[in-house]
């Protein structure tokens, strides 16, 4: 039931949201990549959702 702080890592590691339509892009190098959906540049980490 409950997660381990490992598994939340896990979870929000390498994931990215695109900040114009908000897609989750896995990612390892968010610097040279570009959102899967739309093409833009403009990445955020996903635990900075968190308190939005
Ligand atoms: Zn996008």
């Amino acid at each position: 039931m409950a997660q381990s702080d490992a598994a939340k890592k896990r979870m929000f590691d390498n994931v990215y949201i695109c900040m114009k339509c908000n897609a989750r892009n896995r990612l390892q190098n968010p610097e040279k990549a570009n959102c899967r959906k739309c093409g833009y540049s403009g990445l955020r980490p996903k635990h900075r959702e968190i308190g939005r």
